[in-house]
């Protein structure tokens, strides 16, 4: 088997839809693939009927990525295993997006005001249905304002980006429990990506693992090996599983894809012998 277990479709930021997502994955011989868009599981219902007429074997693990506010600033927890007919968790990712919409409005009008006419335009022809920042990235290239997204992040919508808007996520022990009151798992992503001191990540992990968070990703693009060995310490310490995925959004770039990320070790608890059987 081969499995990844964090990608996005073109409900959220991805570029693909979920039934090109499931097709690219089953080239890559993936046979276990979790759809994680942010903040949706709307994807879901395609992403499966793809996998049933796919001509390879592929199974769909129904799963989310919901942004949420810790003590720490922003995390994002990927649910792996959830109904995605579940009222509490559609309400809950419903009012989040409503609040995302609210942000790009915002954003648009810090953007008007340096002078970036036509980005809410350009979203309200583009976006599927979650808008996130990728998009509006996407939004200044193509009106050419910037050359490209890292640009677009560094200059305008990044953390010291001049039409920054912050925004209050879900409570992080609010979206645990909506993510098991779904029926799923409840999986810290990225852990490393976040901008943290190693002191606070370790204290981040901690405050996750006794809110009942369930899994840390443990491998994923970018992640070196030093990296993984700390992870795998402070995993250990608070008896967490641990999960992988590539985290894909687009098929041009050449350093990432479906199914490719780094090797884990196959002797840690991993979920997916909780989500496969
Ligand atoms: P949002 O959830 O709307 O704040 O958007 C966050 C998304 O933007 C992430 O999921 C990434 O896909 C993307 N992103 C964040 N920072 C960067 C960056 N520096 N360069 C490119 N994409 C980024
Ligand atoms: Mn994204
Ligand atoms: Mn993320
Ligand atoms: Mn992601």
């Amino acid at each position: 088997m081969k499995y990844d277990f964090h990608c996005h479709s073109h409900f959220s930021d991805g570029a693909l839809s979920p039934h090109a997502l499931v097709q690219r994955a089953a080239d890559n011989e993936i046979t276990h693939l979790a759809l994680t868009d942010h903040d949706s599981l709307s994807g879901l219902e395609q992403a499966i009927a793809a996998a049933q007429s796919c001509d390879k074997e592929i199974r769909i693990i129904n799963g989310v990525e919901v942004s949420a506010m810790s003590e720490f600033g922003e995390v994002h927890i990927v649910g792996l295993g959830v109904d995605p007919q579940n009222e509490a968790l559609i309400n809950n990712l419903k009012s989040q997006n409503q609040a995302r919409w609210q942000r790009a409005e915002k954003i648009n009008s810090k953007l008007v005001r340096c002078g970036i006419e036509g980005v809410f335009d350009w979203l309200q022809a583009n976006v599927v249905e979650v808008v996130t920042r990728t998009h509006i990235a996407k939004a200044l290239v193509e009106l050419e304002k910037v050359s490209d997204m890292q640009q677009a992040f560094k200059k305008f919508i990044g953390r010291k980006g001049r039409a920054k808007v912050a925004q209050e996520w879900l409570p992080l022990e609010l979206v645990i429990e909506l993510i098991h009151r779904a029926g799923g798992m409840a999986v810290l992503a990225h852990p490393t990506r976040y901008p943290l001191s190693n002191r606070k990540l370790s204290y981040l992990i901690e405050a996750f693992a006794a809110e009942g968070g369930d899994a840390i990703e443990m491998s994923y693009p970018s992640l070196n090996k030093d990296k993984m060995q700390w992870l795998s310490i402070h995993r250990e310490k608070h008896n967490l599983m641990v999960s992988a995925g590539s985290d894909f959004h687009y098929p041009n770039l050449k350093w990432t894809d479906l199914g490719r990320f780094p090797f884990l070790d196959q002797s840690l608890p991993h979920v997916l012998e909780k989500l496969v059987n």
